[in-house]
């Protein structure tokens, strides 16, 4: 049965008066891996940084990372014979102009010291692919692939760093640059490489038999990939979307304070996060130099 408004009856519907609400915030159209662990850290930071959209200016760890991506992106897509190191380090040098001018590694403001100990942090990253393989052994299916699909009613978007075509099927790889975590955190790092696993199935790839986080220079963690692992992982993102969109809709984004307040790029705005950096400093659980600290000080 369609019911019809009688031309009379106020358009903005659930108010008598016929005023108009208040416009509710839009629901991001999307969730990525990295926001949905934003999210869970910090519904506070998720808030100022994809609602409010306040500056929040990557680090240098994350942009070094960025840097090692782009190198190895093309270092895979040569012939597999020509990944070799001398190659890697050509394209390092032929990518660092462009990136050395980009605004953000600008803003790191790095002198001679600095840029040297920039370049020593990629260079550690890049030669680390050798410590888990060989490249030129690496059978590529994709790179930085943009995955875009929704995973059941969740609109998932991510960028896959690695397919490739091994004699057991396809693997499915992420480059990691940082350290590689401690074992109660490995389960939740293995959700992302599990949810691209899912996106890639979802957008008419092979289901994967494997995906691996390569922290370069350390170690792989690797999960073999079932539908069973899969639709938990989902079960998990979906959990996370349905929380945030009660936040947004509530417009009640609560604060999880902890020792990562101290690193949190918008802790001069949040009062209990600036509250409890300061109870850690005093307690001595937080360096000086973390780069919240002078943010409340
Ligand atoms: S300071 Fe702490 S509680 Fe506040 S937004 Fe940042 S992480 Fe969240």
């Amino acid at each position: 049965m369609v019911l019809a408004l009688r031309e009379s009856e106020p358009a903005a519907a659930g108010d008598p008066a016929g005023r108009a609400q208040e416009p509710v915030r839009p629901v991001p159209g999307h969730l990525s891996p990295s926001s949905a662990v934003l999210f869970e850290q910090c519904p506070r930071r998720w808030r100022f940084r994809y609602l409010d959209r306040l500056p929040d200016p990557p680090g240098q760890a994350a942009l070094v990372g960025t840097f090692v991506h782009r190198i190895l992106e093309r270092l895979l897509g040569e012939e597999p014979a020509a990944r070799t190191l001398d190659r890697a380090r050509a394209i390092a040098a032929e990518e660092w102009p462009a990136h050395h001018q980009q605004d953000d590694v600008v803003a790191l403001g790095l002198d001679g010291d600095g840029i040297r100990r920039y370049k020593w942090q990629v260079w550690q990253a890049v030669h680390g692919l050798w410590q888990l393989e060989d490249p030129a052994a690496v059978d590529v299916v994709a790179t930085e692939q943009r995955l875009d699909v929704p995973l059941g009613a969740v609109p998932f978007l991510g960028v896959l760093d690695r397919v490739e075509s091994t004699t057991e099927g396809v693997v499915v790889s992420d480059y990691k640059s940082g350290r590689a975590p401690a074992a109660a955190y490995v389960a939740d790092k293995l959700d992302q490489v599990l949810l691209y696993a899912a996106a890639w199935s979802a957008g008419g790839g092979a289901q994967p038999k494997r995906a691996r986080l390569l922290y370069l220079g350390a170690r792989s963690i690797e999960v073999e990939v079932t539908p069973g692992r899969m639709d938990e992982a989902v079960g998990r993102l979906h959990q996370r979307w349905d929380a945030l969109n009660s936040c947004v809709r509530d417009e009640r984004f609560d604060p999880r304070t902890g020792p990562l307040c101290a690193w949190c790029p918008f802790a001069a705005q949040c009062p209990e996060g600036s509250r409890e950096i300061r109870r850690r400093l005093d307690a001595g659980l937080v360096p000086a130099h973390a780069p919240a600290v002078s943010a409340v000080a």
